[in-house]
């Protein structure tokens, strides 16, 4: 693939950055750069910022139907457009082929949601609050709003934001990740091909200087942030500061838990998949497995071996790859010194995937540790890679403990037969998505994703009812017409009780 040029989308046209530092993409399977783009700059994010804020307020006004056959229309160019899509995500991320063409898939269902915005967007009304009175309220859009997404979901966590947002009326700046650029900008060129006006979706390409423009920009009415847990706390606390509704979705450490009476056939394959898929590069990734009883740990272990060191590593297009690279030369760099400390700390290393590592590309082996503690870093840490730590506890008290403990509450899951003490479980996990039977419980459009305790800062999660409330302002009208007027000055402070 020939080294090419990226350019940022604003108000409709491909413009060059001004930053003077060039940020390069890498294809993580070959470890070389494949495109470039000159950084956004503070300026260039400012432009990006008033052209969204000058079509506010002419697309706030378009009616939520006429909104929604827009999304009718960028639905179909996605489903036409999904092989592609999943080849620059691939491409620039390193997972398979198979695998970006479901993230497309998921992004595609929130667009679905918004061609449903009406359904969403409408009122409640009350008649009669009182003689003659009646009281309805709107959801209306807040004005520009911006998205700083992660690398990890170069398609799927922008959708979970703008479609939402620009359904809703508002403006938006998309700040994407500077690893994966290209299918948020190809994301960005079909939704004005579905006839989205231009100024409505701008989408740059930067780093902390981007990020610090919207973060102070007073046009800027809300940001919704994706990524690591330090950077996101930076963003909920700086955006709060400047006035700003700020939902930051973070970091996480998901425990499954695997009681002994469930099935361990299945839960060694739900196992396989939701620790090594993405080379365990998701947010609600299975990066521990808490086995309840030594017998239910010893046969996890013995299951989970042959098949962690026969999985399928390679490039996204070659046949039968199981397991991409990571990202990039630090990310393998950081998970190699993790694997180090977990033998260090006396963990049971009973698959060594640091071989891999002397392949061309950014490639890391699966690994498996057993006997983990809750003191050593493998533990305690996000190591965001195909790390899994088995951690042997003798009931499920011990457990349940263990995930309510941990500083984070992303995702978690519990492998059971029993409904009581599935139900438990549910019920006293303080944890934001529960999985029964179910490793990976991402919720689906229509419900909302967000995590507990340092998982998610802000307290809203996103799309869903949550991202439509996010994105929305409460204005409640209380209206009386000349027929139901009493005559007189009224000098008391009424209730529907009082007339
Ligand atoms: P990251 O925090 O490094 O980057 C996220 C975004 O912030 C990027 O757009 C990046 O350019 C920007 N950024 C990075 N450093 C910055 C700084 N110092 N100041 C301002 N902006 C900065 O995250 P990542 O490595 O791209 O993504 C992986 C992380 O994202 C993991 O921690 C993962 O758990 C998390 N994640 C969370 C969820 C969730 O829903 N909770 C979903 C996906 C990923």
């Amino acid at each position: 693939m020939s080294n090419h040029l990226l350019k940022h989308f604003i108000n409709g046209e491909k413009v060059s950055g001004s930053s003077g530092r060039t940020l390069s993409v890498f294809n993580p399977a070959t470890g070389k750069v494949t495109k470039t783009i000159e950084a956004a700059s503070a300026k260039d994010t400012a432009k990006a910022i008033q052209v969204a804020s000058d079509a506010f307020e002419e697309w706030s006004q378009v009616p939520p139907s006429k909104r929604a056959q827009i999304m009718f229309t960028y639905r179909e160019l996605i489903i036409k457009h999904t092989d592609e899509l999943a080849e620059l995500v691939s491409q620039e991320h390193g997972k398979t082929f198979a695998d970006a063409q479901g993230e497309v898939g998921r992004g595609l269902e929130i667009v679905e949601y918004c061609t449903a915005i009406n359904n969403h967007l409408k009122s409640d009304f009350s008649a009669d609050v009182s003689r003659g009175i009646d009281s309805h309220n709107l959801r209306q859009a807040l004005g520009v709003c911006a998205g700083i997404v992660p690398f990890n979901f170069p398609a799927m966590v922008p959708m979970w934001m703008y479609p939402v947002a620009i359904a809703c009326g508002n403006t938006f700046v998309l700040k994407l990740s500077e690893k994966v650029p290209s299918c948020g900008l190809r994301l960005t060129e079909l939704m004005h091909e579905a006839g989205l006006p231009n100024g409505v979706l701008n989408t740059i390409v930067g780093d902390k200087e981007a990020v610090d423009e919207i973060l102070t920009n007073p046009q800027v009415r809300a940001v919704s942030f994706v990524g690591s847990t330090g950077v996101g706390e930076y963003i909920y606390q700086e955006g709060s500061k400047n006035n700003k509704r700020v939902q930051a979705l973070c970091g996480a450490k998901n425990h499954m838990i695997v009681m002994p009476d469930a099935d361990l056939d299945q839960s060694s394959d739900a196992i396989i998949g939701a620790a090594y898929g993405s080379a365990g590069e998701r947010c609600m990734a299975i990066s521990v497995v808490v086995a309840v009883g030594d017998e239910t740990a010893d046969t996890l272990i013995e299951s989970l071996t042959p098949k962690v060191k026969s999985l399928k590593i390679g490039s996204y297009n070659e046949p039968g790859v199981e397991m991409g690279p990571v990202v990039s030369k630090e990310s393998q760099e950081k998970i190699v010194s993790y694997i180090d400390a977990g033998i260090n700390a006396g963990a049971d290393l009973k698959v060594d995937g640091r071989s891999e590592t002397e392949r061309d590309g950014f490639f890391v082996g699966g690994c498996l540790f057993d006997h983990v503690t809750s003191d050593m870093s493998i533990y305690t840490d996000e190591i965001f890679g195909p790390v899994l730590s088995v951690v042997r506890v003798s009931t499920y008290d011990e457990a349940l403990k263990l995930v309510n403990d941990h500083e984070y509450g992303n995702g978690t899951a519990i492998f059971t037969r029993d409904g009581d003490t599935a139900r438990h479980f549910t019920t006293n996990v303080k944890v934001g998505m529960v999985g029964v039977n179910i490793p990976i419980p991402v919720p689906v459009a229509m419900h909302s994703f967000g995590g507990w305790k340092r998982s998610l800062f802000g307290g809203s999660s996103i799309h869903g009812m949550e991202g439509v409330r996010f994105y929305t302002q409460l204005k409640t009208i209380t209206s009386r017409w000349p027929s139901g007027i009493r005559k007189g000055a009224q000098f008391n402070f009424e209730s529907g009780k009082d007339v």
